[in-house]
């Protein structure tokens, strides 16, 4: 029997910090922790901090000599010299670097192992989704793929169709490349497209390896793309490679960082819009994948506008709760907020977006229009791969 969701927290992961010069802030975690408790979804959870990932889980996605790589850097940040990715730009090098980003790895495998045992049938990470992470490489803010993690610790539990579906406004290079040649693994991801942005991957046209043909795909969207084309493009491919698929177990990333106001990418997406898409991951899981889901989060860089309430609404969403979107933040929150940032929280848990109206793909498509091309190229690309009409 499921119990309730889980909610995958260890306040020690708020320690995956590249520095005060880097994007990817850690607040954003604690804050979307602290929104959590304060509009009560802590007591509609069970709460629960896993262990890191040890050593072989971290081998079921990484090669050993990168491990030994992560633990040399952890131990001497001054030491990475770009090797392995480390020690660069978007990953610098810190101290405790290994243990951290292996604490991450071991929420996120938590959160598999939970559900594919049936102890919660929903259960959240949203401070992972490090989806960028190669086998043999740190890259794009990401040390160990803790989403690739989860679904190789699926796939070792004895699971024998799993589905990754990445909504985060970059491309789930990392998690793709672990299963290129998986046909166990689906790996569907919607971003910004390849031209405009980081890692300048997932073009329709990459459908995975020969052994396991259509087992990726990968819908490229215009810069700009707003709340009706970003919905009306999930619809128009995920629910019907998922209906085909019947993964035993769908695991989302939710990457904040499709909104407008996030400062490393060119999508405009709204709050709504990203709650949209995370009742509708929600409803696939049960759909097709017998309510078995893990939710990650991911990217996302408006720390305090956006990734609180974007994630906190997951949370809601898997709790079996949602949080309404008019609903008004507490007051003490906004007050955590000031006190850590500076900045002025958001006062609801909206962008005023809400509900998001879309046209849906069934009803007809405009070969002009710049997201219809990018739907249609994705369609053309794998559908006719898995004996899908494009
Ligand atoms: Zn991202």
């Amino acid at each position: 029997m499921s119990g309730r969701a889980q909610l995958m927290w260890d306040e020690a992961v708020t320690g995956y910090d590249f520095g005060p010069e880097h994007p990817m802030d850690p607040v954003r975690l604690a804050l979307t922790r602290s929104l959590v408790g304060a509009l009560g979804l802590d007591r509609e959870v069970e709460v629960v901090a896993a262990r890191p990932a040890g050593e072989s889980t971290l081998r079921l996605v990484h090669r050993e000599d990168y491990i030994d790589a992560v633990k040399a850097a952890s131990a001497n940040p001054g030491a990475a010299d770009g090797a392995y990715g480390l020690g660069t730009i978007d990953d610098p090098a810190f101290a405790g670097m290994h243990e951290v980003s292996a604490l991450i790895a071991g929420q996120s495998v938590g959160a598999a192992e939970a559900v594919w045992r049936g102890d919660a049938l929903h259960a959240v990470n949203f401070a992972g989704g490090l989806h960028h992470a190669m086998p043999g490489a740190a890259s794009g803010f990401c040390v160990y793929n803790d989403a690739a993690l989860a679904v190789a610790r699926l796939l070792e539990l004895g699971a024998e169709r799993v589905a990754y579906v990445d909504v985060d406004v970059h491309h789930g290079d990392g998690v793709q490349a672990a299963f290129w040649e998986d046909p166990r693994v689906l790996t569907v991801s919607l971003h910004e497209h390849p031209a405009t942005l980081f890692p300048q991957t997932g073009w329709p046209e990459e459908t995975g390896a020969e052994c396991a043909e259509g087992s990726a795909v990968n819908v490229a969207l215009p810069a700009g793309t707003g709340d009706a084309g970003w919905v009306r493009a999930f619809h128009a491919v995920v629910p019907e490679v998922l209906a085909d698929f019947r993964p035993q177990v769908l695991v989302t990333q939710h990457g904040a960082d499709t909104h407008f106001e996030d400062p490393l990418a060119h999508l405009a997406v709204s709050l709504d819009a990203q709650r949209a898409v995370q009742v509708a991951c929600h409803e696939l899981a049960h759909e097709y994948a017998g309510g078995r889901w893990v939710a990650l989060g991911g990217g996302g860089y408006a720390v305090v506008e956006v990734v609180p309430r974007s994630w906190t609404h997951l949370v809601g969403i898997a709790a079996g709760r949602p949080v309404e979107p008019e609903t008004v933040i507490p007051e003490g929150w906004r007050q955590e907020v000031f006190a850590r940032t500076r900045q002025l929280g958001p006062q609801r848990m909206t962008d005023g977006r809400w509900p998001v109206s879309w046209a849906s793909w069934e009803a007809g498509y405009d070969p002009a229009d710049r997201l219809d091309q990018a739907v249609r190229a994705a369609r053309r690309a794998a559908f006719p791969l898995r004996g899908l009409l494009a």
